[in-house]
């Protein structure tokens, strides 16, 4: 599991319980070079939930 990283996407498998994120790892990209909200972040590790 990912060490203490939290997120609000709740339409991600991978996301628990208290915005937990349970993937092994995960890679997030900035859209931009110098992301400034939160919807410019965006995780590569997301998969929809089933
Ligand atoms: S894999 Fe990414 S989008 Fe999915 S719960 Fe973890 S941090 Fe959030």
């Amino acid at each position: 599991m990912a060490k203490d990283v939290t997120c609000e996407v709740n339409s991600c498998k991978f996301w628990g319980p208290q915005n937990r994120c349970n993937a092994s790892s995960i890679h997030v990209a900035g859209h931009q070079n110098q992301p400034r909200q939160n919807r410019e972040v965006d995780c590569k590790t997301f998969q929809p939930k089933i």
